[in-house]
């Protein structure tokens, strides 16, 4: 019976038609493809993307170096090392993400007691070399420094919703 109905619906053309049938429905209804990258969809101020170090105003870096992001990190991507400054303060020497071991989690910034370590909205990078995906404390703080006042927008509005 089995073989006769197979037979029966490859006659008939019955799952084709019935795939024409979605095609057709669709066909005319307003398009939802995005033409990404001309086009882009709305992100969340809580977007998690590439991580960015920041700083005070008066360009002092932000991180005290107490290393809370460093043990709440659940893939162990982040390495901190630390010395104490001329002036008596803490302050990192070494601060390294590895982006290939980081799940976006958003941990360390949910740790941070400064606000220091946060994920920026920027979801667009590459790497083309082997050790590109290490980013070390400058690079992080250049980023910081790029995307500031974004950095800053959201957190603002984050700190209003709670
Ligand atoms: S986002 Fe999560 S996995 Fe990535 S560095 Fe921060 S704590 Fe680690
Ligand atoms: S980024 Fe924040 S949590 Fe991590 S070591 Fe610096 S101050 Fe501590």
């Amino acid at each position: 019976m089995d073989r006769f109905g197979n037979f029966l619906k490859s006659l008939t053309l019955r799952e084709m038609r019935k795939g024409l049938g979605v095609t057709g429905r669709y066909l005319f209804k307003r398009k939802i493809t995005v033409q990404y990258p001309e086009e882009k969809t709305p992100q969340s101020n809580r977007f998690r993307g590439l991580h960015a170090l920041r700083r005070y105003p008066n360009g002092e870096e932000r991180c005290i170096a107490c290393k809370l992001c460093e043990a709440v990190c659940p893939a162990l991507a982040i390495t901190i090392e630390a010395e104490e400054r001329a002036d008596g303060t803490r302050r990192t020497t070494r601060y390294d993400i590895d982006l290939f071991k980081c799940i976006y989690c958003g941990f360390c910034e949910e740790s941070c007691p400064v606000d220091s370590i946060v994920e920026t909205r920027n979801f667009e990078y590459t790497f083309e070399n082997r050790g590109e995906n290490v980013m070390t404390k400058q690079m992080l703080l250049e980023i910081g420094d790029k995307y500031e006042e974004q950095i800053a927008k959201d957190r603002m509005q984050d700190a209003a919703y709670r």
